[in-house]
């Protein structure tokens, strides 16, 4: 008789955004006429870089003549966008990576969640706490979370990050095997610096722990001493995995792709005693489930480190970060104390008057019209925080900071 991965039936309720949506709708349906400006979600809203249009064009015209045509890819990308992400990506920062380090894939959800496929199901986690979901969830769903009590996963440890230790993780109390870390954060907007992400390489090396570093945002910090990569931190190689993705970089939510990077120096070691790498475990895994993203998609994404695409994307990515700074300035005249904004497309905020998360969400959403996300939705920490996102228009971020004035 068929039976259930039972774990699925462990998951909390429902995906945050989900639930938010859920809300949003039925009051849209009760007040029909309410201008609602969704600050909640962290999609993009300006359209793809012309280099980027440029390059679908005519990677759509290669699949229009036989002679050009393509089929299936290999699985883990072209070599030219791979090697475009080594030289653009890596080596200007110092690290080198070989092309065969790199793997392309369909979104760094995908590869968030999937890469516990090749570790342990008894491996133990640790997030700091507030996190994207994923982490957390994808573990849920193979096992390695443990029971839910109390708001919390008994094999989970959270390192939680909040205004009493501005946003510091203190370095796991029990040992942890799988370490997520996402930085700049999603969603406080918060970054750490490199004496910090030192300790995380050095705990990391010390326990046999592997970080699965999340570098989503990488592209938007500005300050000269935040690492763009974990790889800039002497010994990760040894030990961490890292996520990119060109959804927040260069607007691809809807087109899909961006990679992650396996070190071939990364090695585990198997019940057998055998030194396995990563890499060959990852490019198995991936040749088995994966087919490779679109042809004409990593087309797109090599575009964006060509000159022109560079500047293009550069100038996107400056105009979020304009808005992530009005909301700071504006909030911050609001008498509000605002974290992140500074190297990440996210403001942080702690609601007045010591409000709940969701509470404050919905005097948000019924006394100014305006959608954020609870901070509580990203786990126990976030509670009394509210996320928005810079990732809006200019004029809606404009008028929903006039509203709130
Ligand atoms: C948006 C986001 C991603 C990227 O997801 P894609 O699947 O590439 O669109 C990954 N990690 C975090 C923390 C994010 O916020």
């Amino acid at each position: 008789m068929i039976t259930l991965n039972e774990h699925f039936l462990q998951l909390q309720k429902n995906y945050l955004f989900a639930d938010i949506a859920q809300k949003v709708a039925a009051y849209k349906e009760a007040h029909p006429e309410a201008d609602l400006i969704r600050l909640g979600i962290g999609d993009v809203t300006r359209p793809l870089a012309p280099a980027v249009i440029k390059a679908l064009h005519e990677a759509v015209d290669e699949m229009a003549s036989a002679d050009t045509f393509r089929g299936y890819g290999p699985e883990h990308g072209y070599e030219f966008l791979r090697q475009a992400i080594v030289a653009g990506d890596f080596a200007p920062r110092g690290v080198q990576l070989d092309a065969d380090e790199i793997f392309i894939n369909d979104g760094a959800k995908s590869d968030t969640g999937n890469f516990g496929d090749i570790l342990g199901t008894d491996c133990t986690i640790c997030v700091t706490d507030p996190i994207y979901p994923v982490y957390i969830d994808s573990n849920v769903m193979g096992g390695r979370a443990g029971e839910f009590a109390n708001g919390a996963w008994s094999r989970v440890t959270y390192c939680p990050c909040t205004e009493q230790n501005d946003f510091i993780p203190a370095l796991p109390a029990q040992p942890a095997d799988m370490i997520y870390l996402c930085y700049p954060n999603n969603p406080t907007g918060t970054t750490l610096c490199r004496e910090e992400l030192e300790k995380w390489v050095a705990y990391a090396l010390e326990h046999g722990s592997l970080l699965l570093y999340d570098a989503a945002y990488e592209a938007y910090i500005s300050r000269p001493d935040v690492p763009h990569s974990i790889y800039e931190i002497e010994g990760a190689k040894r030990c961490a995995v890292e996520f990119h993705s060109f959804s927040k970089t260069a607007g691809f939510t809807g087109l899909r792709c961006g990679y992650t990077v396996v070190p071939k120096q990364l090695t585990v070691r198997a019940k057998s005693g055998e030194e396995v790498q990563l890499n060959q475990l990852w490019n198995r895994r991936q040749c088995t489930k994966f087919n490779g993203t679109a042809y004409i998609v990593q087309r797109a994404a090599a575009a964006i480190y060509t000159p022109e695409g560079r500047t293009q994307v550069k100038e996107t990515i400056d105009y979020y970060m304009t808005n992530a700074s009005l909301m700071r300035e504006k909030l911050t005249q609001m008498g509000l104390k605002v974290y992140g904004g500074i190297d990440a497309p996210y403001i942080w905020f702690k609601a007045p008057d010591d409000m709940g998360s969701w509470d404050y969400f919905e005097h948000l959403l019924h006394d100014f019209h305006i959608v954020s996300t609870p901070g509580v939705g990203f786990g126990p920490a976030g509670e009394g925080y509210i996320r928005l996102t810079a990732f809006g228009t200019r004029e809606n971020t404009l008028a929903a900071l006039e509203r709130l004035k």
